[in-house]
């Protein structure tokens, strides 16, 4: 079985870094892979040499190559969508600009994937402004489950673990379990506080509140305002925007969703259609929480307390996304999107596209819609 993975902005820099990830089984395991990238026109010739190069790597699981101008081309009955391109934030250019932009972008990305994707598709948003890009797609892909999709925060997630990580001088890897929550833009909250810990050498598990206690300044100050501007300050110190870091979130955000799941008791930072109201957040816009991964399923973890500190950084980050949504459906003039979520069984009585997986435990679950 082959899982088609269809790719937009692939010759941009975020594409670049992301197609060996894609192509050397680091997220789909020994699954075969075939690649649809779609750009626009005038990126057809360097992506030509991207294909070349993927084709020199001699990737063992890599079966085809497709370039692509014609989202219904990439889309037809693809398994996995990453939607990276779209219209870059041009100096100068309000936020309201942006969308208006994008929102054109993703409407018809949404339509296409209506029309032609398989019906089980699992669609990650990776361009900005990604909550509500994903939004616009999944409004227009109404036959779609919700649950199918999701907007990028897994960047924020491993910058804010990397943060602390140093603070506290022990690796990245040992931190767990920071959120991200609400708008992947500036108005994000990195809370280490909430549930976050830090496995000690002996596997004892140490919450963070206690750790960073007599540092709790650092850690709603300006903790919080580097990991929100740390897009930013990468732009100023390389002169170009995160590529690498955003690919393997990316990389990262598919193989814990849809390959190996979250650890029993650990969360990731993934922005989901808000279909329940979690946290008492407003319902029917994508927003970025805590969420346990299992069976190529997301589910938001519920049950952790929130300070009044962090429940006025949600508001915060929840108006912006309101606002947003409410341009976004002025513009494809829909009104909020139905609630789709199917309940989906697991694995066991869906598609399962594993047969020789790297790692035991690697079966990319993309199940079946009903
Ligand atoms: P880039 O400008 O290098 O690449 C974007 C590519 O998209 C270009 O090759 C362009 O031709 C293509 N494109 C534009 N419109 C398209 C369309 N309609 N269909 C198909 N392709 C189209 O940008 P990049 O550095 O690769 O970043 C891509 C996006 O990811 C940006 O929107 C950026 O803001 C966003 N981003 C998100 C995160 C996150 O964590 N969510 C992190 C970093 C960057």
């Amino acid at each position: 079985m082959v899982i088609r993975v269809a790719l937009s902005g692939a010759a941009g820099n975020i594409g670049y870094a992301l197609l060996p990830l894609l192509a050397s089984g680091y997220v789909f395991g020994s699954n075969a892979v075939e690649l649809r990238l779609l750009e626009i026109p005038q990126a057809v010739g360097s992506l030509t040499g991207t294909k070349m190069e993927l084709m020199d790597c001699s990737f063992p699981c890599l079966t085809d190559v497709i370039i692509t101008t014609d989202p219904l081309v990439a889309f037809n009955n693809a398994d996995v969508i990453i939607l990276v391109g779209g219209m870059p934030r041009r100096k100068g250019m309000a936020r309201k600009d942006l969308i208006q932009a994008n929102t054109k972008i993703f409407s018809s990305m949404g339509k296409a994937i209506e029309e032609v994707a398989s019906s089980n598709v699992k669609v990650l948003v990776v361009a900005n402004p990604a909550n509500t890009n994903c939004l616009v797609a999944l409004t227009e892909a109404s036959k779609i489950p919700t649950k199918n999709f999701c907007a990028l925060t897994y960047l924020d997630h491993q910058r804010a673990k990397g943060q602390i990580a140093t603070r506290l001088g022990v690796s990245a890897n040992s931190i767990k379990n920071v959120t991200i929550w609400g708008n992947h833009s500036e108005t994000q909250y990195p809370d280490a506080l909430s549930g976050g810990y830090c496995v000690a050498k002996d596997g004892t598990k140490v919450p963070l509140s206690e750790m960073l206690a007599n540092d709790i300044d650092w850690a709603t100050t300006d903790f919080i305002y580097d990991v929100q501007n740390r897009g930013k300050a990468v732009i100023e110190a390389r002169g170009l925007s995160s590529a690498m870091s955003a690919a393997q979130a990316t990389a990262d955000c598919l193989r814990t969703w849809l390959v190996t799941g979250t650890k029993t008791g650990e969360t990731v930072s993934m922005a989901v259609y808000n279909d329940q109201g979690y946290y008492g957040v407003k319902e029917g816009i994508v927003f970025s929480f805590p969420c346990e991964c299992r069976n190529g399923e997301w589910f938001v973890k519920e049950g952790l307390q929130l300070s009044d500190f962090s429940r006025n950084k949600l508001n915060i980050t929840e108006a912006e996304l309101v606002e947003e949504m409410a341009a976004a459906h002025e513009l494809i003039g829909t009104s909020p999107v139905k609630i789709r979520t199917v309940s989906m069984s697991t694995c066991s009585s869906g598609l399962s596209l594993a047969t020789t997986a790297t790692e035991s435990d690697m079966s990319v679950c993309l199940t079946s819609r009903m």
